[in-house]
């Protein structure tokens, strides 16, 4: 006889990690997704006209600083060395991001080296009157000064999440660095690189366990954790209580396909820093793969707006009046028997996919735990709060 009888609800990263996990500790266990493929937000597809392979919501870069998830990965598929290195177009000229010694000498038309650009920037162009910065702009002010600011972040930031830069959290920009050297990684972490065959590919290796079987085209109800003996649910957590209390926000994307005769940009992303382009980037996908040839090209103008329901939900807003309502969510969910809450939508965080797995490891592992002490499974193993 088996350990016992498990529902995951979502074939995206988090749910696989779990799955396979406790499918190797002799549980049996069932995977349900909505979607007609596996793979969640990750999910990747050859395109039937270019054969390019597609990021089909939106470029995913693997990079990590954490070598067991390195290791995990690559278990599993192929890397292929990846590094990204974005490019913005403003004021009617294309530079480097992220803001780094060829952007700033460039942006100002001079050939400073990096003490001199490091001076300019901090006594000429940031605004030092800021000690502490709270939100977007004060942290953009303070780090790059306005003239930057107005050409890279204002325009962006304002499309992306739909709200005056000033509204939002330093911490978003926070993501970025300023770099007084030409290195264009966008990324500073120690593991990069593009898995050969795609996510998806890897995500079906992952699930590829007789203890695992997938439903997809299903959609979760709640009456379906009756014949389980726990749930994992990597969906909405608002979407678990049928949205009772209200919805959290979201920002979604919609993805204007195009395709291409040749090379449309000469690079993977690239930004539009001005509000008046309606589309914050666009990723030509071929540029995902350097290693293979396609002559032609597919890419993806990228929009955002409010998430409706029925959308996708993609980049959680997290701002004041949602953090009152999560609050009220998770009191919920931990007076929920019978469910672990997991991934980026049931946490309703911006999970990169080297936490989401490090956390679903986690979890896994919390529970295998818990099941041995006989100590119960908490509603989160990760404080969505
Ligand atoms: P998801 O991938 O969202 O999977 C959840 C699954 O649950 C979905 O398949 C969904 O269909 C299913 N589901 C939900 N509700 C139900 C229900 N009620 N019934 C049945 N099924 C349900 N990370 C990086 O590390 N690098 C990047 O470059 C990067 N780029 C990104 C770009 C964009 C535009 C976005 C939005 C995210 C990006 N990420 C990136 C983050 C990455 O997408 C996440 O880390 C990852 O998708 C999280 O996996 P998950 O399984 O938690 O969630
Ligand atoms: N950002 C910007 N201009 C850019 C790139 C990023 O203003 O050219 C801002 C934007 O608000 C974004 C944040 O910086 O949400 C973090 O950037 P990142 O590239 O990490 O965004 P993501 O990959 O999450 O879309």
């Amino acid at each position: 006889m088996g350990a016992g009888n498990l529902l995951i609800v979502g074939a995206g990263l988090t749910g696989a990690v779990i799955g396979r996990k406790l499918a190797e500790a002799g549980y049996s266990v069932s995977i349900v997704d909505s979607r007609d493929h596996i793979g969640g937000n990750c999910h990747t597809e050859r395109d039937a006209e270019t054969g390019v392979m597609v990021h089909v919501y939106g470029p995913h870069i693997f990079h990590t600083d954490d070598s067991e998830v390195w290791d995990y990965v690559n278990s599993f598929e192929t890397f292929k060395p990846y590094k990204n290195r974005v490019k913005a177009t403003t004021k009617g000229q294309v530079f480097s991001l992220p803001v780094n010694l060829h952007t700033i000498n460039q942006f100002f038309g001079k050939t400073m080296r990096p003490d001199e650009a490091r001076d300019f920037i901090t006594q000429d162009q940031a605004d030092t009157t800021i000690d502490d910065p709270q939100t977007f702009e004060e942290q953009a002010m303070r780090f790059v000064g306005k003239d930057l600011y107005e050409a890279f972040f204002k325009g962006y930031t304002t499309k992306q999440w739909g709200c005056h830069p000033s509204e939002l959290p330093a911490s978003i920009l926070k993501r970025l660095p300023v770099r007084f050297n030409y290195d264009d990684n966008y990324f500073f972490h120690k593991f990069q690189g593009m898995p050969e065959n795609g996510y998806t590919s890897m995500i079906e290796k992952i699930l590829d366990h007789p203890g695992i079987s997938v439903q997809l085209n299903t959609m979760f109800t709640r009456a379906m954790a009756e014949d389980y003996d726990h749930v994992f649910y990597s969906g909405p957590l608002d979407g678990w209580f049928d949205y009772e209390l209200g919805r959290l926000g979201y920002r979604t994307l919609d993805f204007e396909r195009f395709t291409f005769d040749g090379d449309y940009q000469g690079c993977a992303v690239m930004n539009y820093g001005e509000a008046a382009v309606p589309y914050t980037r666009i990723t030509e996908h071929k540029y995902f793969s350097p290693w293979e040839d396609h002559d032609s090209s597919v890419c993806y103008r990228e929009f955002s707006r409010a998430a409706e329901p029925g959308d996708i939900p993609y980049y959680p807003i997290r701002q004041v009046k949602e953090k009152a309502l999560l609050a009220e969510y998770v009191a919920l969910a931990e007076a929920a028997e019978g469910v672990t809450f997991v991934g980026r939508l049931a946490t309703y965080r911006y999970l990169d996919m080297d936490v989401t797995i490090r956390e679903a490891m986690d979890a896994a592992d919390g529970f295998l735990q818990g099941a041995r002490d006989g100590t119960g499974v908490p509603a989160f193993f990760a404080s969505p709060l």
